[in-house]
């Protein structure tokens, strides 16, 4: 049996914020940093010959930071504050260009990328924070720009803009929204065990590697239990497949309601299913199993006229005294499951209670 590890589609969706995967927001903010500081550089030239020296110092000023930035935001721990400071000030300078007294109609045109530039970097939540009141403001200024809105032409200039960055900012908060539910249900399914609604091996074993680091930590220990149905063939042999996958679900759902809300379960595969017991010694880890056993013994499920019973048996293995690995963990809780199998099943099997002599060899398959 193999124990590849997964990525972490969990940890991934929490990185992602928006639509763009985190390394992915990250090139982006550079590509922006780089535009930004390369236009402000020439627009300090610019200024410099235009007789405004301090403006253009400050420009200059400015264009340093963001090329400064841009070398260091690929792996900065500081990302989301340098988004809000690019951004903040960004729009800000939108805001300012277009309260020059000469200032062109064009420069509107920016304050239509803010809810662009929010939502792409920030996501759903923290994007309509920050470009909602930007958008606000760019319309009081474009209205104060405007001057007189008497004249039909005026008007209609107004009405043009604000409909435009009103759309502009309904359209992305809509988009994202949605992006993200889809992106949710996406990694819901990816995670999920379709048939108990359990976590499913991959998502299962993400949850362990997490907890090893967790505990590394914290050095508190934890146990990874395996459980296998006992027999299961029988079940699908002598009532058949669906009979089978009814008592796989009615397990799943005993498992469920049994764990305490710090523990995990997830469906390994088949009829066998893992259990991560936080903050348990040895000796609790298998009265626990011992009455998760007892439970799932005395469990009757009816399927039509038949009554169906099994039992089950558990391997458990106890981190950090069995190993430290995840792989290490995952071989001891298997070899204490065929003790506990060919010890007569319906049994819990851990290090020094396994009911049988440790050199048995695990039997094959399963
Ligand atoms: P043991 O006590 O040694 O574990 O015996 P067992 O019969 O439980 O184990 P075995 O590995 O021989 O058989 C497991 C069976 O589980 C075989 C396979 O067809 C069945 N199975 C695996 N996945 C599913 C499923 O999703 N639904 C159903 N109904 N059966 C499944
Ligand atoms: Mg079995
Ligand atoms: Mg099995």
């Amino acid at each position: 049996m193999t124990h590849n590890h997964q990525p972490d589609l969990g940890t991934t969706l929490e990185q992602s914020r928006s639509g763009l995967r985190d390394n992915h927001r990250r090139s982006l903010a550079r590509l922006m940093f780089l535009v930004s500081g390369t236009s402000l550089s020439v627009f300090a030239c610019l200024q410099f010959f235009n007789g405004f020296p301090w403006v253009s110092l400050a420009e200059l000023l400015a264009s340093g930071i963001l090329f400064y930035g841009a070398s260091r935001v690929l792996t900065t721990g500081r990302f989301q504050q340098w988004l809000y400071v690019y951004l903040v000030f960004n729009f800000s300078f939108f805001l300012v260009i277009m309260l020059l007294p000469d200032a062109s109609v064009s420069a509107f045109v920016w304050v239509l990328m803010m809810p662009v530039l929010a939502y792409l970097l920030l996501g759903k939540r923290e994007g309509m924070i920050l470009s909602v009141p930007f958008m606000l403001l760019g319309g009081v200024v474009y209205y104060l720009h405007l001057g007189n809105v008497g004249s039909a032409h005026r008007m209609i200039d107004l009405i043009n803009m604000v409909l435009c960055g009103a759309l502009m900012q309904v359209f992305m908060h809509m988009y994202e929204a949605r992006r993200e539910e889809a992106e949710q249900r996406l990694i819901d399914t990816a995670q999920t065990d379709a048939l108990t609604g359990l976590a499913n091996r991959a998502c299962f074993q993400s949850i362990l590697a997490r907890t090893i680091a967790e505990c590394d930590c914290s050095g508190t220990g934890f146990a990874l239990v395996i459980m296998d149905i006992d027999h299961f063939k029988l079940v699908n042999d002598t009532l058949g497949h669906d009979a089978g996958d009814q008592v796989l679900r009615s397990i799943g759902q005993c498992l469920k309601e049994r764990l305490r809300s710090t523990d995990s379960v997830g469906r390994l595969g088949g009829e066998e299913f893992g259990l991560i017991l936080r903050d348990v010694r040895p000796p609790d880890a298998f009265e626990l199993m011992e009455a998760l056993r007892k439970r799932i013994a005395s469990r009757e499920l009816s399927y039509g006229d038949a009554s169906i019973r099994v039992t089950a048996s558990f391997g458990i293995a106890q981190w950090p005294d069995s190993g430290r690995e995840a792989q290490v963990l995952f071989q001891v809780a298997d070899k204490y499951l065929y003790h506990g199998k060919r010890a007569g099943r319906n049994r819990v099997a851990q290090a020094g209670a396994a009911p049988e002599s440790e050199d048995l060899a695990p039997e094959a398959g399963g």
